[in-house]
């Protein structure tokens, strides 16, 4: 399975229903919604295991967007799970990462 196919014909199927439907009908903007979180989610774990963007995600601006804003996510997380003062209770804020 290529990495990100299901969320991105979820995708262009909330794009063609919001095109025809607007956001008015029930469940359109759910659709869009649960497709651009779960691109957040993937930028999120790729953040963390350091892989780079899925190439279906790379052409539909707000899945790459969203995917994005998930990495910096992922990234922050782990450099923080990786930072001493961050996992030390003793340390209330972690100088470094507040
Ligand atoms: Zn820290």
């Amino acid at each position: 399975m290529l990495r990100g196919l299901n969320t991105r014909l979820d995708f262009a199927k909330a794009k063609l229903l919001l095109s025809i439907y607007g956001g008015d009908e029930d469940g359109v903007n759910d659709e869009m919604y649960a497709a651009l979180a779960t691109a957040e989610s993937d930028g999120f774990h790729d953040g963390i295991a350091g892989r780079d963007m899925p190439a279906l995600y790379r052409d539909e601006q707000p899945l790459a967007f969203f995917w994005e804003k998930g990495q910096t996510a992922g990234i922050e997380h782990q450099i923080m799970s990786d930072c001493p003062q961050c996992q030390d209770r003793d340390v209330l804020i972690c100088p470094v990462h507040g």
